[in-house]
């Protein structure tokens, strides 16, 4: 429907991306920011019809989009103009349909991540990054940017290899003591009796981390973030960096201040 007719529209594309809170998160703040006529919505897209979904929506009334598992890599790729740190990370997450139907590619995740901390990482402090898909690619930048010395673990060790020599990071085959610990693999999604051991970790040995943040997010505690709390750790949970990331994609699109709480409560309402 044009934009005329029905306000502006956003989305999240995803396959699948019916567990996204986005939908809820970014409707709460469009309404507290007065855009009643906004919308955003669910956009489930399999990989084949990404490209072309994405080159539609603008004639179909659309603002811009979030980007979520598994188009990052396609979405920068479609776009005709990229920030920096998206062509750098080599994913986006945030796309914006400029009026002339051109498509601007950035990624949010990764200064989204930055704000989810208690506290600016150090120049000098150490990290330890679970995971080598697309939010570790985030992560691993935003971290190195900030000067931290990061190491990334990997299941597969190839592609922690691969990662960590694209970005200046150091791939490791068992998980060394470090201020932050970030999980960026979809391990806790669903519930998984032996959790922690497919991530090389022992809940004894949890208190070598500072600070633990996960990026997956669920209504009850990831098994990380459970026995990270156990063991003292400060936290960081996935749902605080959706938050991050999304007011960062909503202020691109509408040029207001994202309502943070507002959109805090959205997410933890489920
Ligand atoms: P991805 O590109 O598909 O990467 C998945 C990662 O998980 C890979 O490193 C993979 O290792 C690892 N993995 C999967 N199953 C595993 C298992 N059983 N044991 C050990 N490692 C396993 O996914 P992504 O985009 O990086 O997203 C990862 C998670 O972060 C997802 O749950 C996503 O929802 C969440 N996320 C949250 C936010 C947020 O705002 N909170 C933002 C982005 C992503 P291999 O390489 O060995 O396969």
């Amino acid at each position: 429907m044009p934009e005329a007719l029905s306000g502006p529209r956003l989305g999240v594309l995803g396959w699948p991306v019916a567990h996204s809170r986005s939908p809820q998160m970014h409707n709460a703040a469009l309404a507290h920011l007065g855009l009643e006529h906004w919308r955003y919505q669910r956009l489930p897209v399999p990989p084949e019809l990404f490209a072309e979904t994405v080159r539609g929506l603008h004639g179909a009334g659309f603002r811009g989009a979030n980007v979520t598992m598994p188009h990052k890599e396609a979405a920068l790729a479609v776009a005709e103009t990229a920030t920096d740190r998206a062509r750098a990370i080599g994913a986006a997450n945030t796309l914006t349909f400029n009026d002339d139907g051109t498509i601007h590619a950035d990624n949010t995740d990764a200064p989204g991540f930055l704000a989810a901390l208690p506290a600016a990482p150090a120049a000098g402090s150490s990290a330890l990054i679970l995971g080598a898909g697309g939010s570790a690619r985030a992560v691993v930048w935003a971290l190195m940017t900030a000067g931290v010395e990061v190491a990334v673990w990997n299941r597969t060790h190839e592609r922690a290899q691969q990662l960590a020599g694209e970005l200046g990071a150091v791939a490791v085959r068992a998980a060394p003591p470090a201020d932050l610990l970030v999980n960026c693999t979809s391990v806790g999604l669903a519930e998984e009796a032996d959790s922690l051991k497919d991530l090389a970790l022992d809940a004894e040995y949890l208190s070598r981390y500072a600070t633990v943040a996960d990026l997956v997010y669920r209504s009850t505690p990831t098994p990380v973030l459970a026995a990270a709390a156990r063991a003292g750790c400060a936290l960081v949970d996935g749902a605080e960096i959706l938050v991050r990331q999304g007011a960062l994609s909503l202020e691109a699109w509408t040029g207001l201040p994202a309502p943070i709480e507002v959109m805090r409560d959205a997410v933890r309402s489920t």
